[in-house]
């Protein structure tokens, strides 16, 4: 008997003996390939994303499907690395993931966004569109809005990239890719009308496009990192892990009871 929670890692036979015995969630985890400034990968937002599912998965005794690399990432195109795919392809492909699982017997999806605030819109119309016409149950799991008042608690800044929360979490998961020693800090300027972060109380929920010239006034001088990484740390990162794993096993429970 395997014990791998990765569908990709199974047999058919193997998949098949988890249908008949009743399994009925997948957890879908959904990144992006993009830079992460100079000291985390570029697969960082897949990353994570994967970890979680991993552990959630195995607590909960259900599967996880391939992880999703690439998410819609016109803004960090500034640097290499970096590949985007249109939402519209970001839609279509998540939804096919779904239709597949579906097709086979599974009925209820949590998708779990590495990727933040600008994937979610995608992720929510997918969603939407497998629940109608698929009959499947989808849940969205979004780490920024599942850990808010956490964070607060452990002092760390409001989000931006590749900042202290993420440069916390992956240097706890992925030690070995991490390179803190070549992070730059570059701190939040409050003064602006935009800001994007569910637990910071002047949240505008406005993303606001910016060209590849921009970008290069914007974000080269920091080497692509917003925030303050100069405050992260391993063991931050493990209690940040453990209670977004924590959230995910209760949100799969809410599915199971939730679906025949
Ligand atoms: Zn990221």
């Amino acid at each position: 008997m395997t014990s791998t929670v990765w569908i990709q890692e199974m047999t058919w036979e193997e998949i098949q003996e988890k249908i008949d015995a009743g399994a009925k969630i997948v957890l879908l985890p959904v990144g992006s390939t993009e830079q992460h400034g100079p000291h985390l990968p570029v697969g960082t937002d897949t990353m994570v994303a994967a970890a979680l599912a991993e552990a959630a998965a195995r607590e909960a005794s259900v599967l996880a499907a391939p992880p999703l690399w690439f998410g819609w990432s016109p803004h960090h195109m500034v640097l290499p690395g970096t590949i985007t795919i249109r939402p519209e392809v970001l839609i279509e492909l998540l939804y096919d993931i779904m239709a597949s699982l579906s097709h086979h017997g599974f009925s209820a999806f949590v998708v779990i966004n590495g990727h933040r605030i600008v994937n979610i819109s995608w992720l929510q119309i997918a969603a939407e569109r497998a629940k109608r016409t698929l009959g499947v149950n989808v849940a969205l799991f979004d780490p920024a809005y599942m850990s808010k008042e956490m964070v607060r608690n452990m002092g760390w800044g409001e989000i931006g990239h590749a900042e202290e929360i993420e440069g916390s979490h992956m240097w706890h998961c992925y030690p070995e890719l991490v390179k803190m020693e070549r992070a730059k800090d570059n701190p939040h300027q409050h003064p602006s009308l935009y800001h994007v972060d569910p637990g910071y109380p002047g949240d505008t929920l406005c993303y606001v496009p910016s060209t590849v010239s921009e970008q290069k006034q914007s974000v080269l001088p920091f080497g692509g990192t917003s925030g303050e990484p100069g405050k992260a740390s391993p063991e931050g990162g493990k209690k940040y892990h453990e209670h977004l794993v924590h959230r995910l096993v209760e949100v799969i429970r809410m599915l199971q009871e939730k679906t025949p």
